[in-house]
């Protein structure tokens, strides 16, 4: 299906969904505004427009009136978006020459005022038919996806999306801005409402982050820049400067004891194990 000289032929396809729609808007002047738009050749009412007979009634149009281009006003097209692409397919349209309207979950069942949700249906119908106008013929294609994740943040939240995804068998890179995972949990003693022991349940969970072969943690980092598209992003990371060799740092804390800094005036760095903690400091 092609415009006719460069000029669009829309059909237009308003849904009743019984009075699901119909029992709020006065659908026959939605239909009879429609048809009165530029480059709408053809514009219909039917009570169910996901049917079988509702989706001939699009293809029998398509054939009649020579249409290229096919706007339904309906529901969401989370629920019915396929439908109608399959529909308008099967009569050699490209599906991306068809538009849908959300006249239902956006008007009828939000709006109180027959005669606003009218006026508001009217709004939609229009734009979707300005719309598709300059829709252009796309075709799907499958692309290469590389299977990593990165997450931003190592607190509890990070590190338990880092473990999942890690353990379903995908690359994680973790990126923590401070020195060391574990974010608020970390700081606290006991969690409400259970009071169980914080450092208890986070603790065992960020051994298990660093040592998990799948995850590459990047600590005292942060995400400079991204780029790139699904399936193919490139993100650049900034290390910040540790003046150590992390790899020959055994976690002894000498340095950090003999440090004249602490890191921010409420909260402290201390060292349990081979586990670091930072701690909230009390005013005296
Ligand atoms: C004082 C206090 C008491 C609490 N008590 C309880 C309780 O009793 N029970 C309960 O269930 N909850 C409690 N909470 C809430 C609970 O601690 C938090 O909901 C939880 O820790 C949040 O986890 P998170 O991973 O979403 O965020 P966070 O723990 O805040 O972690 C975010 C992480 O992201 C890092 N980050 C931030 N920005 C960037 C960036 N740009 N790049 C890289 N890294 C970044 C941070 O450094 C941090 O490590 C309490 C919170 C506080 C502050
Ligand atoms: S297309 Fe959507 S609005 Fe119309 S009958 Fe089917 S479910 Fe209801
Ligand atoms: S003093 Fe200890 S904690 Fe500090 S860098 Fe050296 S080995 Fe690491």
């Amino acid at each position: 299906m092609s415009d006719n000289n460069g000029q669009a032929r829309v059909g237009v396809f308003v849904c009743d969904c019984g009075t699901n729609i119909a029992g709020k808007v006065n659908v026959p002047e939605v239909v009879e505004f429609a048809s009165r738009l530029d480059n709408v050749v053809v514009a219909k009412e039917y009570k169910f427009m996901c049917s079988d007979p509702g989706q001939e009634l699009i293809k029998e149009a398509i054939r009649t009136h020579g249409l290229s281009r096919v706007v339904v006003a309906s529901c969401s097209p989370l629920m019915h978006e396929p439908t109608f692409r399959g529909a308008v397919t099967e009569e050699g349209m490209n599906p991306f020459y068809f538009q849908m309207s959300n006249i239902r979950e956006h008007v009828s069942w939000v709006t109180k005022d027959p005669e606003k949700a009218t006026k508001k249906a009217k709004a939609l119908v229009s734009a979707a038919v300005r719309r598709v106008v300059f829709h252009d013929p796309l075709t799907k294609k499958e692309v290469p996806v590389k299977p990593e994740v990165l997450i931003v943040g190592g607190g509890i939240a990070g590190i338990h999306a880092a473990l999942t995804y890690a353990n379903s068998g995908k690359k994680v890179y973790l990126v923590e801005k401070e020195a060391s995972i574990g974010g608020h949990m970390s700081i606290l003693d006991k969690t409400f409402p259970t009071l169980d022991c914080s450092a208890c349940i986070l603790t065992p969970k960020m051994s298990d982050v660093g040592k998990h072969p799948n995850i590459e943690l990047l600590t005292w980092s942060e995400v400079e820049e991204v780029s790139g598209y699904v399936g193919a992003f490139n993100v650049k990371i900034k290390k910040k400067a540790r003046y150590v060799d992390i790899e020959k740092c055994n976690g002894c804390g000498d340095c950090w004891s003999n440090c004249p800094t602490t890191i921010t005036p409420s909260e402290r760095i201390i060292r349990k194990g081979d586990v670091i903690i930072k701690e909230l400091v009390k005013d005296n």
